[in-house]
């Protein structure tokens, strides 16, 4: 009968400390494929941006989401969705990638690109481009035909000759707006007396980036990129960076950055949030808003992410004014955010 008893309570007692221990927090699945895009941070003005301009955006990075989500549905993988996804908006002139790349201080375009497949931690990227039409299809070539994750300027055009791509001549990344912009923007250094060092708060970003899940489980992160207007010649940013501008990793997340490079790049943003979640067991969302609303925001760095993880949970903090942003998970609805 004692017997019986002590071990009641025992039963007891483990049962009300199972309850009052922490279960850790275990994300549900969201979604089996799915992709979330950017198209650039910045500091757009809700009350000028409107209408049809506004229309447009928004068109066009839902044709991108419609485009990558029908490759998943179909069973594509999701570096096929990537690379399609940024094909889409390198080709447009409204961001900061490919046509539509904004000017180096000296008048010229230079690009910056990068791809990483989560399941095998391959990636490729190449920086400094300055005749190749699509870089993330460049950076693709260079992880899956090369030995090399990163290639640059000369090398990398002479590579791009190699694997059969056709470079274009630089006139092709001229685009009215981005050398209006290049224009006033040298006007107000030269005014102020201001190197690109010293003061160098872009509008707009307009670097595009795509994060995707496929079927399979598979993530994979793509960034290309003009870069900031006013660069040096020569300078790189952070989107053809592993680890800094893109991630990818089957067990975290896959992440795409924009904002101010040299902050992404010191920070090491894409593979901070992924080491957040595989050391500190942290669920996507809170790994990525402690790098971008906190540690980012403490040191002045612009800009934000967007992150998928195995589960299909997403994630898109900024920290500046605005990121053209969206969604689209499961085939449903696209969804499409530019302010707060
Ligand atoms: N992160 C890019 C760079 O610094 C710029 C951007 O995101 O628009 O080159």
């Amino acid at each position: 009968m004692k017997i019986k008893t002590t071990i009641l309570l025992i039963a007891l007692s483990l049962t009300v400390i199972s309850c009052f221990k922490k279960v850790p927090e275990e994300p549900g699945r969201k979604a089996e494929f799915g992709l979330v895009i950017h198209g650039g941070a910045g500091y757009i003005n809700p009350d000028t941006f409107t209408g049809e301009k506004k229309q447009k955006y928004i068109s066009k990075l839902k044709e991108a989401l419609t485009k990558g989500s029908s490759i998943l549905e179909k069973g594509g993988s999701s570096l096929d969705a990537v690379e399609a996804v940024i094909n889409i908006l390198e080709n447009s002139p409204l961001f900061n990638a490919g046509k539509g790349a904004v000017f180096t201080a000296e008048g010229t375009n230079e690009l910056d690109a990068s791809i990483m497949d989560g399941k095998t931690l391959n990636a490729g990227a190449v920086a400094g481009v300055k005749h190749i039409k699509n870089p993330i299809s460049l950076a693709r070539l260079v992880m899956e035909k090369s030995p090399h994750v990163l290639l640059a300027g000369d090398g990398a055009e002479a590579f791009a000759i190699e694997q059969g791509v056709e470079l274009v001549d630089s006139s092709y990344f001229f685009t009215e707006d981005r050398w209006k912009y290049y224009l006033k923007v040298k006007k107000e250094r030269e005014k102020k007396n201001i190197s690109f060092a010293k003061e160098n708060r872009d509008e707009k970003y307009g670097t595009v980036g795509c994060v995707a899940l496929d079927k399979h489980g598979n993530l994979a992160a793509g960034t290309s990129t003009g870069g900031m207007t006013f660069k040096r010649f020569g300078r790189i940013g952070d989107s053809p960076i592993i680890g800094a501008g893109t991630y990818a990793n089957n067990n975290t997340c896959a992440i795409s950055c924009t904002g101010h490079g040299e902050f992404f790049i010191r920070n090491v943003v894409a593979y901070d949030i992924s080491a957040l979640m595989e050391y500190s067991k942290l669920p996507l969302q809170k790994a990525a808003e402690k790098v971008v609303m906190d540690k980012l925001v403490k040191q002045g760095g612009d800009g934000g992410i967007i992150g998928i993880d195995k589960y299909g949970n997403i994630a898109m903090p900024f920290n500046t004014k605005s990121m053209f942003r969206g969604f689209m998970l499961d085939g449903k609805e696209p969804v499409i955010k530019i302010f707060k």
